[in-house]
Formats: structure tokens, C-alpha cells, sequence
């Protein structure tokens, strides 16, 4: 679901900007670790916050391999799971939690992520069943065949031990400080990506934790998931993660910012170029989309085949998000409308 970047400095280039930005993250005390995941979006970035609390801001997944390369990343830095005091999670996805109550148990570290998030994180099983109840709901209703959405079912079931239930000792509110002896980071609700991302600030150095509400080389997929602490089956009006996200784009745009530290990938030295191109991703995608609506009306499962052909099963969750993402803007904007026909979301034009 990702395009190359238009605008991006060369290859090298960017590499040697990238490189630069790590060791100066580095040099402020905040080095990467980049731990494995079985996952096809690749490592995930953990962060040593190398202060008092020593802190790791994420994880990785539950794996024997995340724990001993974190293990090892931790050494090159002269330090043990053992010495984590804080351990911070940014949002819901195993990638990034799995892990996290195995570092708590052996560190006895202090376990902070946003209110809201505690909650989910305490019930992880359960948590993860209502989220599969209520994508299910969703594939079916548009449009996606019932023998993909129960093998899919069962891929998300089995990815689930790469997560594990933790308990979060230090709630934080929306905008909260933790409060270091060499700096403070600021808790902020960034939600799209997920219901729950949040970014840390680190107002003095300008440098954000962003996890993956940016990241440089792909855009963040504004999954359409269950609001937190909802039930699968509130016949409430549908979230709408782009819009969401979107919003919460604009608002890390008018962030002064020298660097960003993502999730996934390189540190982006440049937040509103960067931005702003994936604004111009999403405009485009939505008019495309429009397009196609015009022709005649389609599900969202038939636009995606029509946008992305034949995807593996475990991506077909993703363009449905990606697609429902851009029709919420046609709709917020009028140009379509949702017919329902035997429980079944075909999307039309307005002008019709
Ligand atoms: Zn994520």
C-alpha cells in the first residue's frame, strides 16, 4: 500500500542525512535499537532514553530473537533489561508491546502508556478477539467473501502470541509530562494510525518520538479498528481512522521539530516536506477512488482489487482500511454515499 516518495532526496543522500540524525538522537541520549519482527513491515525502532529513569520507549514482539537482539543492542550501550526503570509503550500494536511484559517482570520497571491504552493492554487476549470480531463485521459488510475474512481470522489469531497482556503502572493523560533529570517528554494523543498512538516530545531538543504515527520510508496505514473500550458489534456510525489521522498530521505539522524518531525506518529530518507529500498521497488516492465510484457503484473490497489486484490475504485488511480511509473523505465531502443491499455497502456517487 505504499508509493515511492516524490520529492525525496537521492538514495545516498538520504542515507548519509539518516545516518547523521541517528547518531545525533545518539548523542542526546536517545540511541536506537532496531529489534526483529516476524512481520513483513520489518524491524521495529525501540529507544533507550539513556537518563533517570533509564527508559526503553517500546519493545519489539514477544520473540526468543526480539529478546535476544534487544538484549544485545542494550550490552552495545553498556546497559541490561535488567536497569530499565520506565518502560513507555506508544500504541496497540504487538510490533511494538509484544515484549513488554517480559522486560517488566525482569526489570520490575515502571510500565507507562496513554489512559485508555491500560486497559487494552491488561486484557490483551480479549482485547484482540473484539478487534477481530469487529474487523470481521466490517470485511463482510464490504464486500469482502466470507472463506478470505475466516482465513484471515485465522492469521491474526495466530499472530497474536507475538503480543502478551501487560500491566500499565503509570497511566498518562493527553499531554502528561515524564519527567527525567535531564529532560521532560510530553505525552500526546496522535491517534489514525491507531486508536491509541501517542508521540512523546521532547520540547527542549525538538525531537519527537513519533512511533508510527510518521515514518519516513512508508505511509503509516490509518487502520480502520475498534475505538478503544467499544464493543465489536455498536452499530454506530464507522471511525474514520484517515480522517482522524489526518488531523493528527496537521497538528504534528505545525510542530517546530529538528528530528523525528519513527517506528519503523531512518529519523525524518524534514517533518513537513514529508507531511505534506502524504497529504498529496491521500488527495490523489481519494480522487482516484471518486473515480472509479463515478464509473458505477462498487464495495470498498471491489475498489481495493481495483486499486491493487490480487493482494496476499494478509494485506486484505489493510487496503479495505486504505480504501475506506479515502471514501470517509468523499463522504465528509459529499460526492458518495453508502447504499446498503443485503447487508452489503456498495458505494455511489451523490451526483447520481
Ligand atoms: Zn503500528
Amino acid at each position: 500500500v505504499n508509493e515511492p516518495k516524490r520529492g525525496a532526496p537521492p538514495p545516498p543522500e538520504r542515507e548519509r542525512l539518516a545516518e547523521e540524525a541517528l547518531a545525533h538522537a545518539g548523542e542526546q541520549g536517545i540511541p536506537r535499537l532496531a529489534i526483529p519482527t516476524p512481520f513483513q513491515v520489518g524491524r521495529v525502532n525501540a529507544y533507550l532514553i539513556e537518563d533517570e529513569p533509564l527508559t526503553l520507549i517500546d519493545s519489539g514482539p514477544n520473540s526468543a530473537k526480539a529478546l535476544d537482539e534487544l538484549e544485545r543492542a542494550l550490552a552495545s550501550h553498556g546497559h541490561e533489561i535488567e536497569e530499565i526503570e520506565l518502560l513507555v509503550i506508544t500504541h496497540q500494536h504487538i510490533d511494538h508491546f509484544g515484549l513488554a511484559a517480559i522486560l517488566a517482570r525482569r526489570s520490575q520497571a515502571r510500565v507507562a502508556a496513554l489512559t485508555g491504552l491500560d486497559r487494552y493492554l491488561a486484557n490483551f487476549k480479549q482485547e484482540a478477539e473484539l478487534d477481530d470480531r469487529f474487523a470481521e463485521r466490517m470485511m463482510l459488510r464490504h464486500g469482502i467473501p466470507a472463506d478470505v475474512v475466516g482465513a484471515l481470522r485465522a492469521v491474526s489469531a495466530s499472530f497474536r502470541a507475538w503480543g502478551g497482556a501487560v500491566q500499565v503502572t503509570t497511566p498518562l493523560g493527553d499531554g502528561e509530562q515524564l519527567v527525567f533529570k535531564d529532560r521532560t517528554l510530553r505525552a500526546i494523543h496522535r491517534p489514525g494510525h491507531s486508536p491509541s498512538d501517542t508521540v512523546f516530545l521532547d520540547q527542549r531538543r525538538s525531537i519527537l518520538l513519533a512511533a508510527d504515527h510518521l515514518i519516513g520510508h512508508i505511509s503509516s496505514n490509518p487502520l480502520l479498528t475498534r475505538p478503544l473500550g467499544s464493543e465489536p458489534e455498536d452499530l454506530g456510525p464507522r471511525p474514520q481512522a484517515l480522517v482522524t489521522y489526518l488531523s493528527s498530521l496537521l497538528e504534528t505539522r505545525e510542530m517546530a521539530l529538528e528530528l523525528v524518531l519513527a517506528g519503523h525506518g531512518a529519523p525524518i529530518t524534514d517533518h513537513v516536506t514529508l507531511i505534506d507529500e502524504r497529504l498529496r498521497l491521500h488527495r490523489r488516492r481519494a480522487e482516484k477512488i471518486h473515480r472509479l465510484i463515478l464509473e458505477r457503484p462498487r464495495t470498498a473490497h471491489e475498489i481495493a482489487h481495483q486499486m491493487w489486484g490480487n493482494v496476499a490475504v494478509t494485506q486484505a485488511y489493510l487496503t479495505l482500511s486504505e480504501v475506506l480511509g479515502h471514501v470517509d473523505l468523499l463522504i465528509n465531502e459529499g460526492r458518495v454515499r453508502e447504499e446498503e443491499v443485503d447487508g452489503v455497502i456498495k458505494l455511489t456517487s451523490s451526483a447520481r
